[in-house]
């Protein structure tokens, strides 16, 4: 049992894993120029345990034993606070991009394990206990593949022209399942030891074989990954200063006919699991997806405060309000995720966060993402998108002219730094990443509202108004 290092970790990726990147099949990971950034981005869930100054925090101490504190089981608010907080301490790390490979993976464990012990299934849960004891004593880094690639929107699993459209049981023998099909947008696969697969949506009788929970080393014969390119490529610091050394990597996951051991099968054939482990991890996972958006948050205020210092509209009456209303929005949401673990359901010994308060600041956080982006667009000005590259800036002939035109309150290089910022938070690759994350990941904004609907009991709120009409309660 203990914490690896980040070599360890970034090792144990040279296996003959398939991953693919622009159509051609990689060879190590580690060593790929954009995997292998991603993975080193990843490796700071590791780095954290090492840092003297964070390991505290990052490590957890239970008898004689320690290991990586992501592992931890909440047992009370106290305890989803510190997993909040290493979250968003790991994210800060990440320069805003959320690290994830313990974060997520964890995250259904902890679901898996209350919906299985719900359910009185003393073979899946006992399958789910050893599978987190061996990832928690091996230090393993996960990812989750949830979401289908789902077809026809309109149309039920057992509906779809083809039946590979959500992942599926193909046979079952006497010492396991095969599986096929696809999910999609699965973050990190590419450098993760292993991948936990959960159905995405409720299913119905008839659809026994889409009903499947499991986990899976990647490197696995038959698991195929098709990495998206979408954050290729940045290589100008001085324009880019976060996405030159931080990404995260998506992948289109193939199950190709992969075989699956028993011991590693959470639940199958069990349509009345599917929905609960659906809708249960998402629950967990939308608190982490908070604590792991706050530095997001706060780099955008930080942000839009310096700007209107540096362009010297700081006391401007409009841009006053557009700041309060943006330090606003992002206290609410970290007030809302603080809340959410206040308000914990402790079942079974283990502390869930909130589910009405989680989707609440969750849902607070995307409905008005954008239009935090475009208030520090508008108090940062056009130069987001026609200002210099670093090499202009590197240039002997360029910089002077840049120096004495692109002044505001603050000298040219601050200015420039943090409109650059500015534009990587809001105009370039990384800025539309985060913003397309903000609608979709962790489910989409609708998600978010029916959650929160199906979580709320208006008892209070209807018995005031009756009570208050002079009606009786019957
Ligand atoms: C960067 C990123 C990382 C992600 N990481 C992961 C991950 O690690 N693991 C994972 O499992 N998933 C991951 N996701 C997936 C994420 O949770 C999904 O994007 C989200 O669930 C939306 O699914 P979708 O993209 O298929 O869009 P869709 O579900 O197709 O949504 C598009 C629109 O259609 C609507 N819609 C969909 N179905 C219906 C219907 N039946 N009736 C009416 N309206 C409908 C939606 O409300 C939405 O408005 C990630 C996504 C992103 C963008």
């Amino acid at each position: 049992m203990g914490v690896r290092t980040p070599e360890q970790f970034l090792d144990g990726l040279r296996d003959d894993r398939t991953v693919y990147y622009r159509g051609q099949r990689v060879k190590a990971v580690p060593d790929h120029p954009e995997l292998g950034m991603a993975a080193r981005h990843a490796a700071i869930d590791f780095q954290l345990a090492e840092n003297p100054k964070f390991r505290e925090l990052a490590v957890y101490r239970e008898g004689g034993d320690e290991y990586s504190a992501y592992y931890r089981i909440p047992r009370n608010a106290k305890d989803l606070m510190a997993r909040s907080k290493l979250i968003e301490t790991a994210t800060t790390a990440g320069a805003t991009l959320v690290i994830l490979v313990k974060e997520i993976g964890t995250d259904a464990l902890f679901a898996l394990q209350r919906v299985l012990a719900r359910n009185g299934d003393v073979t899946g849960l006992g399958r789910v206990d050893a599978f987190y004891r061996k990832c928690r004593d091996r230090d393993l880094a996960l990812a989750v593949a949830q979401t289908d690639v789902k077809g026809d929107r309109s149309k039920r699993p057992s509906e779809q022209k083809d039946p590979d459209l959500y992942v599926r049981v193909v046979e079952k023998r006497h010492d396991g399942i095969v599986v096929r099909g696809a999910k999609v947008h699965t973050s990190c696969t590419p450098y993760v030891d292993e991948v936990i697969v959960l159905p995405s949506r409720t299913m119905g009788l008839g659809e026994e074989a889409w009903s499947v929970a499991f986990a899976i080393p990647v490197a696995s014969p038959g698991v195929h990954l098709y990495a998206s390119d979408y954050l290729h490529g940045s290589d100008d610091p001085f324009t880019r200063p976060i996405s030159t050394n931080h990404k995260m990597i998506e992948t289109l996951t193939v199950f190709d006919n992969v075989f699956v051991p028993w011991e590693r099968v959470f639940f199958v054939d069990r349509p009345d699991l599917a929905g609960a482990a659906a809708l249960t991890f998402v629950e967990f996972h939308r608190f982490t997806a908070v604590s792991y958006k706050l530095p997001l948050l706060d780099a955008l205020v930080g942000a839009g405060i310096a700007i209107a210092r540096a362009n010297g509209i700081d006391h401007a009456g409009h841009v006053r309000d557009k700041l309060t209303w943006l330090v606003g929005y992002a206290e609410t949401v970290r007030g809302l995720t603080e809340l959410a673990a206040l308000r914990c359901e402790v079942e079974a010994g283990v502390a869930y966060p909130h589910v009405f308060t989680s989707n609440m600041a969750k849902w607070t956080f995307a409905r008005d993402f954008h239009k935090a982006l475009e208030t520090v667009q508008d108090l940062a000005g056009g130069l987001l998108v026609t200002g210099p590259s670093g090499m202009d800036w590197e240039s002997a002939e360029v910089r002077p002219v840049l120096e004495k035109y692109l002044q505001g309150a603050w000298p040219t290089d601050r200015r420039l730094a943090m409109l650059n910022l500015i534009g990587e938070l809001s105009t370039r690759l990384y800025g539309g990443y985060q913003a397309l994350l903000a609608v979709h990941a962790e489910g989409s904004i609708e998600a978010e509202k029916l959650a929160m609907f199906r979580a709320y009991d208006p008892g209070r709120a209807f018995s005031l108004a009756l009570q208050l009409a002079g009606l009786k309660n019957d």
